[in-house]
């Protein structure tokens, strides 16, 4: 059995001549699991097809975005036919109304809202938003908390930046830099002890559930400590649910912990797999947005009709029985791999909460902080990597990064899995 990609390899040949690493995004390219990526033409439901004509299960899913699975026909549909009427205008139009009502629905924090064209874009300008509403400068940030690439927010992130081993990026100056206290996780003395001890704190920004590096859960009623803290110290709280926003439940991380953030950061699934994010809040804060306020924050293609479309479509499908389907999928992935879990215990753990599930090559039996993962076996999960590729599923190529189940996977596709996760460890337990 020898997988053959001979038509990646050659693209990716090609790529490298005029893309740096052959990608658009660094984790892309296969660097912490070896060997070259896949180049893909095909994606229907939970299957992709790959340049050489290999299928594959993908849990990638894009990194998120494509809770529906790929292509599917309502969102499909819906970019077709607002194509035909004119790509943007750089002028308002009434969708953007209608998914501003979507969103506001399902997010109590949330009354008035921005729309933007990637997550990146979401928290960057939350953030100055922040800063605008507080006057304050400071940031503080949580160690393995990826909230995108904006210069300030490179501190201590993860996933790319945890495969690479890059405390930091080149580029980003110590200006930049000296403005975000990064403290741990799942610590509240630690924020306790910064949010004491500062008093030009604009904003805490935070992944309620840590999605970037590994599956990391808050601990017990972590996040109302944060948000308590947050209150008593007047700084604001910023839940970045570009991953967990419309994932976690349709009101993300917010609905399913009952806590509520100030700022809301949304991406990913709000764009139905085109380029979107949002920055929400209440009345007030929103207010300082402009034309309306002072804090400046503009895109020429922001609120296109088509990311617009894309995203209504796929907004409209995630009712509760959504939810249900993804729950239970996700209950039957989970229980189904207890004996897996069992055979091969002490050496490997399988974490999944939602739809969002990650594998780890660890002797823990709970994953809690960053340093738990960085202690897990990369090494291993390179190699269980590959051979997960061979047997036609495809996972996300780093161990750092979670797996996402969508509405199109099927428990036979579980099943399937679930065999070929068993033969892997065993190659590389053996
Ligand atoms: C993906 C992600 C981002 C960045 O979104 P992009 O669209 O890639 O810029 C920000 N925050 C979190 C939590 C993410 O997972």
């Amino acid at each position: 059995m020898a997988l053959i990609t001979s038509k990646s390899k050659e693209l990716y040949v090609q790529a490298c001549k005029y893309l740096p690493g052959g990608v658009n995004s660094p984790v892309r390219a296969f660097r912490s699991v070896g060997g070259y990526p896949l180049y893909f033409k095909l994606g229907k439901g939970s299957h992709i097809i790959d340049e050489d004509g290999n299928e594959f299960i993908d849990y990638c899913m894009s990194w998120g975005p494509l809770i529906l699975g790929h292509a599917d026909n309502d969102v499909v549909k819906a970019i077709q036919q607002i194509a035909e009427n004119g790509t943007s205008f750089g002028a308002p139009h009434a969708a953007e109304i209608d998914i501003a009502r979507l969103v506001v629905d399902s997010f109590p924090g949330i009354q008035k809202l921005r729309f933007v064209n990637s997550g990146t874009e979401a928290t960057m300008s939350a953030i100055r938003l922040a800063r605008g509403f507080t006057g304050n400068s400071k940031i503080i940030k949580f160690d393995g908390c990826y909230h995108g690439h904006a210069d300030f927010l490179l501190v201590a992130a993860g996933s790319g930046l945890a495969t690479f081993g890059m405390p930091d990026s080149a580029g980003v100056t110590k200006g930049n830099a000296k403005d975000t206290i990064v403290i741990p996780y799942n610590d509240v003395d630690a924020l306790h002890q910064v949010l004491s001890h500062n008093d030009d704190i604009a904003c805490c920004i935070i992944e309620p559930v840590c999605c970037n590096y590994g599956l990391i859960l808050p601990e017990g009623d972590y996040l109302q400590k944060v948000r308590d803290l947050c209150t008593r110290y007047h700084v604001l709280l910023i839940f970045d649910e570009v991953i967990t926003g419309f994932r976690l439940a349709r009101g993300g991380a917010q609905e399913r912990f009952g806590v509520k953030a100030d700022i809301t950061t949304l991406g990913k699934i709000a764009g139905g797999g085109l380029p979107v994010g949002v920055y929400g809040a209440s009345h007030e804060i929103m207010s300082k947005v402009a034309p309306d306020g002072p804090v400046y924050q503009a895109g020429t293609l922001s609120g296109n009709p088509i990311a617009i479309a894309a995203g209504i479509a796929t907004l409209q499908k995630l009712v509760p029985s959504a939810y249900q389907k993804l729950e239970q999928l996700g209950q039957y992935f989970e229980d189904a791999m207890q004996p897996v879990v069992k055979r091969f215990g002490g050496r490997f753990l399988f974490v999944r909460f939602a739809s969002i599930f990650a594998l780890y090559f660890t002797d823990d039996d709970n994953i809690t902080s960053v340093d738990m993962v960085k202690e897990c076996n990369m090494q291993q999960f390179a190699q269980f990597h590959r051979e997960m590729l061979e047997r036609g599923i495809y996972l996300s190529p780093s161990g750092y990064e979670v797996g996402f189940l969508s509405i199109a996977h099927t428990k036979e596709d579980i099943d399937t899995t679930v065999i070929a996760i068993d033969e892997s460890l065993a190659v590389v337990l053996s």
